[in-house]
């Protein structure tokens, strides 16, 4: 078990990772000299363990939030198609990994398009489904802009599957195939195109 004065530092490090620091020095400060008024070691232990508790858990929500996107970051062009404004996907999503920098810039149909084909294909969602044959069949993304997106969605589900969070047969051509009719999609494709 770790000593009182691990645990204190334990929670000082928290306090200083979730505030700006002079308002975490200033918490710091009232903790310690509140703590020092405490003579009996279960009651500080008590006390010591209540506040790590309450700041674990603040710390957790703030991983949890999105960070807002630059306007910078939305005028990057989508990855994809070219569109001129895009928005950030994270390719780790934020409920598994927090926020974090492994997104890619993909415009408002491109990213909607990206999640449709995650869900066909990892949630067996047949509405998702019908909805990116509705896509493929309009012919109205070109196939290099739908091979960019559907690169990521395989390199997302190899990842989790690595991972030992998702079924290894939803990566299968079979799979794939029966979802979202894409070899099918790339032969009709080229052979539409002059
Ligand atoms: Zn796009
Ligand atoms: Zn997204």
């Amino acid at each position: 078990m770790p000593n009182e004065q691990q645990r204190i530092e334990e929670l000082h490090a928290l306090v200083r990772y979730i505030y700006r620091e002079r308002l975490a020095e200033k918490i710091i400060t009232a903790f310690d000299d509140s703590l020092a008024e405490k003579e009996d070691a279960g009651e500080r232990r008590a006390i010591i363990e209540h506040w790590l508790d309450f700041y674990q858990a603040h710390k957790y929500r703030k991983m949890m939030r999105r960070r807002r996107a630059t306007d910078q970051e939305r005028m990057t062009a989508c990855t994809a198609c070219g569109y001129p404004i895009s928005q950030r996907h994270h390719l780790w999503d934020i409920a598994t990994h927090g926020e974090n920098a492994v997104t890619v810039q993909l415009c408002p149909n491109c990213h909607e398009l990206h999640h449709l084909m995650y869900n066909a294909l990892a949630r067996d969602s047949l509405y998702s489904q019908k909805l990116v044959r509705h896509v493929l069949d309009s012919g109205r993304l070109s196939v290099e802009a739908v091979t960019k997106i559907y690169g990521w969605l395989r390199a997302i589900l190899t990842y989790e599957i690595e991972n030992g969070w998702l079924e290894s047969y939803k990566l299968s051509d079979l799979w794939i195939e029966e979802k979202l009719g894409w070899n099918e999609y790339v032969q009709r494709s080229q052979s539409s195109t002059p």
